[in-house]
């Protein structure tokens, strides 16, 4: 008998949209003969999620920062562009729908640092615990540190200095009953993809971004944001296994159709 979930329901969070080169997300060059090629730009969703469960409300990522084109660097924004974030995608208001406040969350998840996924964070750090995996924290602690620019960015993490950290060591671990933390690597050092049990039986995979797009799934590949090639491909594989389930469903964070697929909060998920 499968171990019992606390898991009543799941929301997705919308908070807004982002355009980057193509390149990014998968191997994209230009052979001899299509030298003049021209770059593929793409438009993504930002998203996160709610989880409501027996033990409280968790989310998964908390969007980026609502002044984004201000506060990171220009490097970073140049590259990453929020092309839509209104009122409406700050995570206060997104939460607002289903009737919360910040300080009703219990704990947030995050996949990993990156500006797109702990961006409003500090909307949360004086009543939530705040879950990241060491070597993430410890990656982009450093990143910041030797004065990188890239998607780590200071703003995001300088209000989180004392909060309560949940630092995980594990390669696996379950948070609560039904949420399952798993740590991938592949795109970042503590990238963790989060699983999900719904009441149903069914599990969901919320994969952060282990893969960006459908497209880095089928093809197993992935572009400029690779970061570990052999963690890529094994975890990659094993889900290529675990989605032939049709109990198996993987939310991949920045899948340009995920909006014509899934509903918004305060619809649920499941
Ligand atoms: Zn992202």
């Amino acid at each position: 008998m499968a171990p019992e979930s606390g898991v009543k329901h799941a929301y997705l969070l919308d908070y807004g949209l982002m355009e980057a080169e193509w390149g990014w997300f998968l191997p994209d060059a230009a052979s001899v003969s299509q030298r003049d090629k021209p770059r593929k730009w793409v438009q993504f969703p930002m998203l996160g999620a709610l989880i409501e469960h027996d033990d409280g409300y968790v989310m998964i990522d908390s969007g980026p920062n609502p002044d984004a084109a201000k506060v990171w660097p220009k490097e970073s924004f140049e590259a990453f562009p929020v092309i839509k974030f209104s009122e409406e995608n700050r995570a206060d208001t997104q939460l607002a729908r289903l009737g919360l406040k910040p300080e009703d969350i219990r704990a947030i998840i995050f996949t990993h640092l990156h500006l797109d996924h702990a961006g409003q964070a500090y909307m949360f750090r004086d009543s939530a615990f705040l879950v990241a995996h060491r070597r993430e924290l410890q990656h982009a602690l450093v990143q910041i540190w030797e004065g990188k620019t890239g998607a780590y960015v200071p703003v995001d993490l300088e209000p989180l200095r004392g909060a309560r950290w949940v630092l995980i060591d594990e390669e696996r671990l379950e948070l609560l009953p039904g949420i399952e933390l798993i740590r991938t690597g592949g795109h970042t050092p503590g990238h963790m993809v989060v699983k999900v049990t719904a009441p149903s039986g069914d599990v969901w995979y919320f994969m952060g971004d282990f893969f960006h797009m459908p497209e880095e799934f089928q093809a197993e590949s992935k572009g400029w944001l690779l970061y570990n090639g052999d963690e890529f491909e094994s975890f990659a594989r094993k889900m290529r296994l675990w989605a032939t389930s049709r109990r198996v469903h993987m939310v991949i964070t920045h899948d340009p159709t995920n909006w014509q697929r899934y509903p918004r909060i305060p619809q649920p998920l499941f």
